[in-house]
């Protein structure tokens, strides 16, 4: 949108305040603001951030990552795409910023060009990529200093859609009048547990949405009293939090989904089938990026339909890859791969990017899944020796085994450059030093309201 027209929505609506705001290394979504009246101006030139903020842990301790201390800054330049005045706080709007130079190039430890690069890669092989994210998170009230579930209803259960239904109706509204359409609504499994989805987008918009409907949830629920955790696993003894991602591959018209392909036994095309061979390949390096806090690895385990094997299936919902059932009358549009073991502690553009890279690499390398890692059962139910018969790995188990694989996996570190690379892992470890020096109890509690 033109700089004039958003400055004029913004003062006709009474807008106040306008955030400029980025997610960081760390998952943590952070961002700075501005008065309208500076508006126009800061437009232009953005709003400056310290280099460090991408060395700083998810802790606020910061780490030590060449290139990221005392000196220097970059400029949060706002997305004019991404303008959006606030349903919940109508004097406020918000806009996604990337983080460019000051000698006015993306900076390389810009998680949002992350994404942009990779989807220009797949521009230049004739791809367009749609993508869904699918959140799943808590309501929960504190009592003294412990977090309690809003309700103790069972999964689908209406009981627990009356409970949320004020929450769960503010919120509709609230991310419809945004533009984001929503899919679908049902109480999960856990006590005060929510899925609420919405529509498919481009990639990096999806990856947008993602933050809008982070921002979104946790501010309506908090209007109504209420704390919304998106952490990966808030209540050990229930369901974790899931944040599914949903993918195609389409042609630059935005016509023909290229991983569908009807003559095919499942419907896939070879380009989906070299897209699984890349993910399997680079699977226990990409959960560094997609399941990237200590508390997802309380999630990430065999029974709790997160996955944790390196295995594909029609529906399988114990598969880090499922190939979901088409829908009736809309074969060809609704094919599409669900990436199962990712959390909403990852960054989504970071996720995203990470996930294209390995899908990206399949193509390049003609990669595909093994024959043995389709898999139509629980992989729970194979031997030890049946599943290394079909390759089929189990993922890491904690988040310095996925630390450890990512360092190894250069396809995605040379994907998101050395600074990237280098900060993000630095962030990892740092992550790992502290809760492995910790009980649960402390790990869920500075998990469980940051995201
Ligand atoms: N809560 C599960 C997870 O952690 C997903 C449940 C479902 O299939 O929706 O991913
Ligand atoms: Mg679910």
């Amino acid at each position: 949108m033109d700089h004039n027209e958003i400055v004029r929505q913004a003062q006709d609506a009474g807008v106040q305040l306008v955030s400029f705001l980025y997610c960081d290394n760390g998952g943590i979504i952070r961002g700075k603001t501005g008065h309208v009246s500076g508006l126009a101006g800061r437009l232009e030139a953005g709003i400056g951030l310290t280099l460090a903020m991408q060395a700083m842990s998810d802790m606020d301790q910061l780490q030590i990552v060449d290139g990221m201390g005392p000196v220097g800054e970059v400029r949060m330049i706002p997305d004019t795409d991404t303008f959006t005045i606030l349903p919940y706080a109508p004097q406020r709007a918000l806009m996604l910023a990337d983080l460019i130079t000051i000698a006015r190039q993306p900076w390389a430890a810009c998680p949002r060009d992350f994404l942009k690069r990779m989807l220009a890669q797949a521009k230049s092989a004739g791809l367009t990529i749609q993508a869904a994210l699918e959140p799943e998170w808590y309501l929960a009230r504190k009592e003294g200093d412990t977090y309690v579930p809003c309700d103790e209803s069972l999964d689908n259960s209406t009981i627990g859609a009356t409970i949320s239904r004020e929450v769960i109706d503010d919120l509709v509204l609230a991310l419809e009048t945004q533009g984001l359409h929503v899919e679908q609504y049902y109480p999960e499994l856990g006590h005060g547990q929510q899925e609420l989805s919405i529509r498919h987008a481009g990639a990096l918009r999806a990856a947008d949405n993602h933050i809008l409907y982070r921002e979104t949830v946790r501010n309506v629920a908090w209007q109504h009293g209420l704390y919304a955790s998106f952490a990966p696993k808030p209540f050990p003894d229930q369901a974790g939090n899931g944040c599914h991602i949903h993918f195609s591959a389409w042609d630059m018209d935005g016509q023909q989904n290229l991983f569908f392909d009807p003559d095919d036994g499942q419907n896939l095309s070879t380009l989906a089938y070299q897209f699984i061979g890349g993910i399997m390949a680079h699977l226990p390096a990409l959960v560094a990026l997609t399941c990237p806090s200590m508390n997802s690895y309380r999630r990430l385990s065999p029974g709790s339909w997160s996955t944790a094997f390196t295995c594909y299936g029609p529906d399988n919902r114990e598969a880090a890859l499922r190939i979901p059932s088409r829908f009736w009358g809309e074969e060809m549009a609704s094919t599409n791969l669900e990436f199962r073991p990712v959390d909403s502690s990852s960054n989504p553009y970071i996720a995203l990017g990470g996930l294209l890279a390995a899908g990206l690499d399949g193509v390049a390398r003609d990669l595909r899944p093994g024959a043995g890692q389709w898999i139509e059962v629980d992989p729970v139910r194979l031997t030890p020796e049946e599943l290394a018969a079909r390759d089929i790995r189990r993922l890491p188990t904690t988040l310095l085994e996925s630390i450890h694989a990512l360092e190894a996996d250069t396809v995605l570190t040379d994907a998101m450059g050395p600074l990237l690379a280098d900060s993000y892992l630095t962030i990892r470890r740092a992550d790992w030093e502290l809760f492995s020096q910790h009980d649960a109890e402390y790990e869920i509690k500075n998990h469980f309201y940051k995201y």
